[in-house]
């Protein structure tokens, strides 16, 4: 029955009564995007554009990258296509951005911080995808990645929009940023939780040592409520809150984002039937009752037990 009612499941996500959850896909380069381009979602939440250049030694022209983020959105006209600016540095390296040798490289010059030290390679890709947008009839918005504070995020607001970006956000994966949501959405038009990152500074864990698993785990009391402070605030503005981390693939947790506030969900392709059909089986009241319990839970195990028998998952 449950197959079946996945199989079945299509078209813009909701809860069972109605409220929307917009379902995304996660994509890195124009063949990502051409195989994603047909599938039943509502656009694209994540387009990591740093994947594109890994193996470049050369920064990618203005002319090129207008060229690649062209043929990207071109599969998405009238649908939503969030970008990320180049989230360089530590776990993706790019051999055309030298930065010397870090220690920390998680809590080194990454993300956002590229822009201080390589100003002209934000500014050339802020560009060509103000241009990619005027050239395509796709939503275009452009997010950075690694923003810890409001100044960080007026700044790049600011660049975003001098180049002729409308829709500009943050993603929230650094806990400074959850805290101060508020102050970071008055800036912004939307924000993107990376529950990714935001594991794995929360815990103080890397999040490639796979040994230390329950600690990077998004199911975490105190990762859920981070999640809800940013939920509250993306309310209380009236913007729009995405997960774009792995947690947006997981079946039992979405109804438990949804509960705290969120109001897209971004992941692969094969994820999105059963995280729809999830949506679906459950009202409002139930996903706040599923985050409440996700919250007061001492860890992950309980929450997700606690979860599954509130939505009536095995
Ligand atoms: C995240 O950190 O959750 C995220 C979506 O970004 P990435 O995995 O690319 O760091
Ligand atoms: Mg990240």
């Amino acid at each position: 029955a449950d197959k079946a009612r996945i199989a079945a499941a299509s078209g813009p996500g909701h809860t069972a009564d109605g409220t929307p959850v917009h379902l995304l896909v996660n994509i890195g380069t124009v063949d990502d995007a051409a195989k994603a381009g047909p599938v039943d979602s509502e656009g694209v939440g994540l387009f990591r554009t740093e994947f594109m250049y890994l193996g470049k030694t050369s920064a990618p022209s203005l002319d090129e990258q207008t060229a690649s983020y062209t043929a990207v959105l071109e599969q998405f006209a009238g649908r939503r296509v969030v970008v990320r600016t180049l989230d360089a540095g530590s776990d993706k390296p790019l051999p055309f951005l030298d930065l010397g040798t870090e220690e920390n490289p998680a809590l080194g010059v990454r993300g956002l911080r590229i822009g201080t030290v390589f100003p002209e390679t934000l500014a050339t890709q802020l560009t060509a995808l103000a241009r990619a947008g005027e050239a395509t009839g796709a939503d275009l918005w452009v997010m950075a990645p690694m923003v810890a504070t409001a100044d960080e995020a007026a700044g790049f607001a600011a660049l975003a929009r001098e180049s002729g970006l409308t829709k500009v956000g943050a993603m929230i994966e650094i806990p400074a940023a959850a805290l101060r949501a508020a102050d970071l959405l008055a800036h912004l038009d939307f924000v993107s939780i990376g529950t990714n990152d935001l594991s794995q500074y929360t815990c103080a864990v890397d999040r490639m040592a796979g040994g230390l698993a329950q600690l990077l785990d998004p199911w975490q009391p105190a990762v859920l409520d981070l999640i809800a402070m940013v939920g509250a605030a993306g309310a209380a503005a009236g913007k729009s809150v995405g997960v774009c981390g792995e947690a947006a693939s997981d079946p039992t947790l979405a109804p438990v984002l949804v509960g705290l506030g969120v109001t897209s969900l971004s992941m692969s392709v094969p994820a999105l039937p059963a995280v729809r059909a999830a949506l679906a089986a459950v009202d409002r009241q139930r996903c706040q009752d599923a985050a409440d319990a996700a919250c007061a839970a001492r860890n992950p195990q309980a929450g997700r037990a606690a979860v599954a028998a509130i939505i009536g998952r095995a």
